[in-house]
C-alpha cells in the first residue's frame, strides 16, 4: 500500500522513534515563517477544514500500525499546520480507540487553542509541542508572517487557555534568531509568557537546516546556553550544533542518491522528498550537510530555492 500520508518512523531528538502523519499537503499553514523547513507557504489561511481525507489517514494508520512497529511516537506534523485538519479529533480518536498503547504527539504553532472545539478534539493527545517566536506583534509579524486572522495575543491567550484545560504534557519550543527574538528586552517578555503559559519544558531552538528565507542566522551556542540560562530551570537547549553527519540515523546512501538526482537537475526539497517518497523535513537534514560541506548551492527560482551540485 502506497502511504502518502503518513512518514517515517524518523528518529527524532526529541521524540525517539516518531511516525508521522501529515494533514496537509505542502504547504498549507496560518504562518508563513521564515525558518519553516517546507519552504514557503502556498496557502496561508486560517480556515479548518478536511484538507486531506480522513478515511484514507485512517486507511494508512491502519495498515502500518497492524505491523505492530516499535515507536515513541506517533505525531502530527508535517507540512503545514496539523490543527488546520478539522477531522483532527477523529483520527486521534480511532488512534486512541484501536492502538491505545501507542502515545500521540502534536506539534503545533498554537494558532487554535483559544477554541474549546479544538481542545476537546486533542483531549486525548498525550504531549503537545507547540512554537511560540515571538510574545510582541512586531517580532511575530517578522519571524512568523502569520494570516491576518491572528494576533500574537490570540496565540499566547491561546496557549494558556490550553495550560489550563489540557491534561497531557505541554514542551514550548522557542526558536531563536540571531537579530531578531534574542535580545535583552525580547527575552525578559518571553520569560513573563513562560510564566503564564506555565509548561512542563522549554525547549531552545535554532536554523540547523536551510529554512524559507535566505536572510536569517542562528545564534551560536553560548548565546543559546546565555538565554537558556536567563529564561529558568525548565529550559533546554534541542538545537544540534553537531554536524548532521556525525548523528547515528545519518544515512550515507541517502546523501548519495541526493546528490545523483541533483547532478540530473536542480530540486526544491519538496521536489526531493516527492521523488525519494521521504518527508521534506528528512531531506532538508541533507541538504543541509550538503551545502556545509559545500557540494551542493542554492538557486532562487520560481517554486522557491532550488539545489544544484556546484561545479568543481
Ligand atoms: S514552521 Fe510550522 S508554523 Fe511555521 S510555516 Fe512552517 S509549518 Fe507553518
Amino acid at each position: 500500500m502506497d502511504l502518502n500520508h503518513v512518514f517515517g518512523p524518523v528518529p527524532s531528538r526529541r521524540l525517539g522513534v516518531s511516525l508521522g502523519i501529515d494533514l496537509l499537503s505542502n504547504k498549507i499553514c496560518t504562518f508563513d515563517c521564515v525558518y519553516c523547513e517546507c519552504g514557503v507557504t502556498t496557502e496561508l489561511t486560517s480556515e479548518r477544514k478536511e484538507y486531506i481525507s480522513t478515511k484514507e489517514v485512517i486507511k494508512e494508520l491502519d495498515h502500518f500500525l497492524q505491523t505492530e512497529p516499535e515507536l515513541d511516537y506517533i505525531t502530527f506534523s508535517g507540512s503545514g499546520e496539523p490543527t488546520l485538519h478539522n477531522k483532527i479529533g477523529k483520527i486521534v480518536s480511532f488512534l486512541k480507540n484501536n492502538y491505545p498503547d501507542y502515545k500521540l504527539a502534536l506539534l503545533t504553532n498554537g494558532s487554535f487553542f483559544a477554541e474549546q472545539g479544538l481542545l476537546d478534539e486533542i483531549s486525548e493527545i498525550d504531549l503537545i509541542v507547540p512554537s511560540l517566536d515571538a510574545v510582541s506583534e512586531d517580532t511575530f509579524e517578522e519571524i512568523n508572517r502569520p494570516c491576518t486572522a491572528l494576533s500574537i495575543d490570540d496565540i499566547i491567550n491561546g496557549l494558556i487557555n490550553l495550560s489550563k484545560n489540557y491534561e497531557g504534557e505541554i514542551w514550548l519550543e522557542i526558536f531563536i534568531l540571531s537579530g531578531v527574538n534574542d535580545t535583552k528586552k525580547e527575552i525578559e517578555a518571553f520569560k513573563e509568557v513562560i510564566e503564564r503559559v506555565n509548561p512542563q519544558r522549554v525547549q531552545l531552538n535554532t536554523l540547523d537546516r536551510p529554512g524559507a528565507e535566505d536572510w536569517i542566522e542562528s545564534v551560536v551556542e553560548e548565546r543559546l546556553k546565555q538565554i537558556a540560562a536567563d529564561l529558568g530551570d525548565k529550559v533546554e537547549i534541542i538545537a544540534s550544533f553537531k554536524p548532521r553527519k556525525e548523528i547515528k540515523s545519518f544515512n550515507q546512501e541517502l546523501k548519495n542518491e541526493i546528490i545523483d538526482l541533483l547532478k540530473k537537475r536542480p530540486c526544491t526539497n519538496q521536489d526531493l522528498a516527492e521523488i525519494l517518497s521521504i518527508h521534506a523535513n528528512e531531506v532538508s537534514k541533507y541538504i543541509q550537510t550538503l551545502l556545509d560541506d559545500e557540494i551542493i548551492e542554492k538557486q532562487d527560482g520560481k517554486r522557491g530555492i532550488f539545489y544544484i551540485v556546484k561545479e568543481k
